[in-house]
């Protein structure tokens, strides 16, 4: 599929037409990946954050948050919680915190891989090559690194640089590759300033370099932030051009991420299941995602990584969640995934 039929499909609105849309990406999911739906136990190790991200709500510049750091017993408990319940993997996640320092996350990583058969999914930010190099020697097995948007300009405004330092996801994605890890990233649909044609090329920036797995969710306002205050409205492109941060065009950009990646893994996110708490789940499960990310953080901590308002699953402790996502997974006639689920490649 060629761009210009991508920026073609997002902006479509015929509902008979996306019809066949839905269809393709949901035969193509069937194809590819199968009707297993992986779930990834995901623990918010920390919020402490250095980075000044103009969408988060955990950046360094939102006062007034109580700031948390789990421990090591507390975030093997969570580990091992993910295995009670059933799941194949783990996503330590946390903002970018020097205080989570290399030997901490090693030692955890190899405790994890001495203790369980879990995949380890990392998403700690921008890291240097040596710290990322000792967690592959850990045992870590994934990264998660979101590139946010493909449009340079954009990025630099809403994910300013740290002082003398370059930020460049990409090149971190391609040297995580070489060392080893699955790669996986993303965008926010609908972020101040984004237009169709720069998601189309976010769609198309994903099949460039062949993620093996991309989480798309809706940018949801944070009222902590400069993009969920007043000064949003600099960014905000004319109506016709500024995509909407909707649960449509999110559903959309999942279903051609599935046409144009295949093989990939695609979670059905949080923050889609945040705009439609009803279905949200479901609808991006039977519209190209075959991964979910139920939530193992203690709960007097997940309350605390509010990185938007209003975050679903918030207060369910992991037992409820677990239970909820298997009866979601159920009711649209898919099962719970076995295993690791990593990245399957055609031979
Ligand atoms: N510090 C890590 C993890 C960040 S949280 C990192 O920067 O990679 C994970 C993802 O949540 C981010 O990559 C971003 O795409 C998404 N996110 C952050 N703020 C958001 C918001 N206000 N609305 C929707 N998604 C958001």
């Amino acid at each position: 599929m060629e761009r210009g039929e991508i920026l073609r499909w997002l902006q479509e609105m015929d509902e008979s037409r996306l019809e066949e849309l839905w269809k393709k990406a949901d035969e193509q999911r069937k194809a590819s990946v199968g009707d297993e739906v992986h779930q990834r136990g995901l623990i918010e190790i920390s919020n402490y954050c250095i980075r000044q991200c103009r969408y988060c709500g955990i950046s360094a510049c939102s006062s007034g948050i109580t700031r948390y750091r789990m421990t090591r017993d507390e975030i093997l408990e969570a580990v091992h919680e993910a295995v009670r319940l059933g799941y194949g993997s783990v996503v330590m996640q946390s903002g970018e915190d020097p205080g989570l320092t290399v030997a901490f996350i090693a030692g955890i990583i190899r405790t994890i891989k001495e203790e369980t058969d879990l995949a380890v999914t990392l998403s700690l930010g921008e890291r240097e090559d040596d710290e990322l190099r000792a967690w592959k020697d850990a045992g870590a097995d994934r990264y998660l690194l979101r590139f946010e948007t493909s449009d340079p300009e954009l990025y630099e405004r809403i994910h300013p640089a740290l002082p003398g330092k370059v930020s460049d996801r990409f090149a971190q994605l391609e040297r995580m590759r070489d060392m080893g890890y699955e790669i996986g990233t993303g965008v926010m649909v609908g972020i101040p300033g984004q237009s169709w044609i720069t998601l189309a090329a976010d769609i198309d920036t994903f099949r460039y370099y062949d993620m093996d797995m991309i989480g798309v969710g809706p940018f949801l306002p944070s009222p902590r932030t400069l993009l969920g205050g007043p000064e949003a409205a600099d960014f905000y492109l004319s109506p016709q051009d500024q995509v909407p941060n909707d649960e449509l065009t999110t559903l959309k950009t999942v279903a051609l991420t599935r046409l144009v990646c295949p093989e990939a893994n695609i979670p059905s996110t949080t923050a889609l299941a945040t705009v439609d708490p009803q279905s949200g789940r479901e609808l991006g499960l039977m519209r190209g995602a075959n991964v979910v990310m139920p939530n193992v953080t203690p709960t007097k901590y997940r309350v605390l990584y509010e990185i938007y308002p209003g975050k679903a699953c918030m207060h369910e402790t992991a037992l409820v969640c677990s239970s909820c996502m298997e009866r979601r997974i159920r009711s649209i006639g898919r099962v719970p995934g076995k295993g690791p689920g990593g990245r399957r490649r055609k031979i």
